[in-house]
């Protein structure tokens, strides 16, 4: 059934792409919608069997170039595919799509040739996945200057660190490891990413317990204690490590504001039927209210005015032509205003909102997500302040 912001989404892309999410979204309604209490309930993860579908519909390898057996498309099929998935869960959405913007893209823009035979084609399958361990319990926000250390021994190097949050552990066969290699270096040129085999010795998973919040995607944290990994692992140069993260989180900034999009959508079409069908006051549907059509319609702006945000930027972004700062703008506003006006949507519900079943409830939790994650929202104004004062960006540098 076609969603109400279907029709914002459609002018902003040519109708190839219009018809992959059109089919996303039905495989979505199809699909993933029916399963997602039940999952939920039993506290139960992303099952294989659906992995194993999304792995048929090619939305692993969406991002990955076709000689290594991917779709070959860019961004903006990635932020269609969240926008057509975290509909009715991000959950469903942050699994594909972490795998693509923080697993496989760092690969694919960082990596040489034998790196790239290596992995991309199982990769762009859905066999496997690489996950993306920057954050660590003691370096959240102060991503650039990692506890986690990586030493040359020989031709080797061994690691020895913690890494958290880290989506996909679950699933994934390689950690993309950010690690410092070079204290004494200047800013942006004293760490080194490596590819650690997740079965590697001295390498230990565990899932985070307790996280009530995209309930079925992984987060695992990830020990590591001395391991060792040959020369053949480092993603990109040797203490140039920070760039290839920040060149993922760019992007992947795009796609989490997506989900927060899909949110304000997935509202809209549930708060509109709603105040269609509820009677109060003598026969009167609480639509007739126009404090109740205040709501469905701040969601419409919403719905309307972020889709040409999010699909302008990330058109922009696939020609080369957005400036680093704007995702985290896109980001920013975009999650701020839909977890706002998740909450709004669930007053104009009244108590049934606050029923699982209902939907509403998973959008307004998932959205904190979208608010700290790839770059907490407070922290990335740090970025954009340095972007509109250049003497503070040299102040930080
Ligand atoms: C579900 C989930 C999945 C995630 N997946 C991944 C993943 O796959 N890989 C990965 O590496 N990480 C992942 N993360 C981690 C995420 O990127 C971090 O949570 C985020 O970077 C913030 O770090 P922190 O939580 O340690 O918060 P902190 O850095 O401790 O910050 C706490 C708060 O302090 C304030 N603050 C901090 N610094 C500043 C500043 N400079 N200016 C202004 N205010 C500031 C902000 O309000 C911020 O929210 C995930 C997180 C979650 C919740």
């Amino acid at each position: 059934m076609p969603r109400r912001f279907d029709r914002y989404i459609e002018p902003l892309v040519d109708d190839v792409r219009f018809g992959f999410y059109r089919e996303i979204s039905n495989f979505s309604e199809r699909v993933l919608a029916p399963r997602v209490l039940k999952l939920e309930r039993e506290k139960s993860l992303v099952p294989d069997d659906l992995i194993a579908q999304m792995g048929q519909l090619g939305l692993f390898g969406l991002n990955i170039e076709e000689r290594y057996g991917g779709q070959g498309g860019k961004l903006t099929d990635l932020v269609l595919m969240g926008l057509a998935l975290a509909y009715h869960a991000h959950s469903m959405a942050i699994t594909p799509g972490a795998a693509a913007s923080l697993g496989s893209k760092p690969l694919s823009a960082f990596g040489n040739d034998a790196q790239k035979q290596a992995h991309l084609p199982d990769l762009a399958a859905g066999k496997r996945m690489f996950a993306f361990g920057l954050s660590e319990p003691g370096r959240g926000s102060d991503a650039a200057n990692p506890e986690t250390r990586a030493e040359r021994d020989g031709d080797a190097w061994v690691i020895t660190g913690e890494k958290c949050w880290t989506t996909n552990a679950r699933w994934a066969s390689h950690l993309i490891v950010h690690a410092m290699t070079n204290p004494e270096g200047r800013n942006g040129h004293r760490t080194t990413c490596f590819i650690v085999p997740m079965d590697a010795k001295g390498v230990d998973y565990n899932e985070m317990a307790g996280k009530s919040v995209w309930r079925m995607s992984s987060t695992g944290s990830v020990a590591l204690d001395h391991v060792r990994v040959d020369n053949s692992t480092v993603l990109g140069e040797v203490d140039k490590g920070f760039k290839v993260m920040v060149d993922a989180l760019n992007g992947g900034r795009l796609f989490i504001a997506s989900l927060a999009l899909a949110s304000i959508g997935s509202a809209l079409d549930k708060v509109a039927d709603y105040a269609q069908e509820r009677v109060q006051f003598g026969g009167k549907v609480i639509g007739r209210f126009q404090r109740v059509q205040d709501v469905v319609v701040d969601l419409d702006i919403a719905a309307e005015h972020y889709a040409n945000v999010i699909l302008d930027q990330s058109q922009r972004y696939d020609r080369g032509e957005l400036p680093r700062e704007s995702p985290a703008k896109a980001k920013i506003a975009c999650s701020r205003t839909a977890s706002h006006l998740l909450v709004d949507a669930m007053e104009i519900c009244g108590g049934v909102a606050c029923l699982d079943e209902f939907g509403l409830v998973r959008h307004h939790e998932d959205l904190f997500v979208t608010r700290v994650g790839e770059g907490s929202n407070r922290a990335l104004k740090t970025q954009v302040a340095a972007a509109l004062m250049p003497d503070i960006k040299r102040e930080l540098q």
